[in-house]
């Protein structure tokens, strides 16, 4: 599978679409999810064309990588959100439900967030 050049993720990046800025650096941009599931609900994204967690671990630069993973902390600082805490994840994949195949982190807080995946699964 190779990189969709048209997805969402990557029209925002380009800036033909808007998106509710929370952070950008040199590796990284975060916005507010569109459909945030919880009160704080931040997408990451990296600056680079990588479809997934999958892409960026194995073919990332080591700079890219460090980059990128500062930028969440630095969000999460940013938002105040140490004290009470946060959750983030990514989506790979079919099984995992990932839409957007430009590689992404949530960031979700704001309350006490319950689960980490639905009940009943094993
Ligand atoms: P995934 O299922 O791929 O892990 O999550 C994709 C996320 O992107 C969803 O939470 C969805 O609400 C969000 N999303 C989809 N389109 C847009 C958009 O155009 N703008 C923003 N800010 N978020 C979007």
């Amino acid at each position: 599978m190779s990189y969709n050049t048209d997805n969402i993720f990557a029209k925002i990046l380009r800036g033909e679409i808007p998106c509710d800025k929370v952070y950008e650096d040199d590796y990284a941009l975060a916005f507010n999810d569109i459909s945030p599931q919880a009160p704080v609900h931040v997408l990451i994204i990296p600056k680079g064309a990588y479809i997934s967690f999958d892409d960026f671990s194995s073919t990332a630069s080591a700079e890219e990588m460090s980059g990128f993973y500062q930028a969440v902390q630095k969000v999460a600082t940013q938002l105040g959100l140490q004290q009470n805490g946060y959750r983030v994840l990514s989506n790979m994949g079919a099984d995992a439900h990932q839409e957007v195949p430009h590689y992404h982190l949530h960031l979700f807080a704001g309350c006490d967030l319950g689960r980490m995946v639905k009940a009943g699964l094993v």
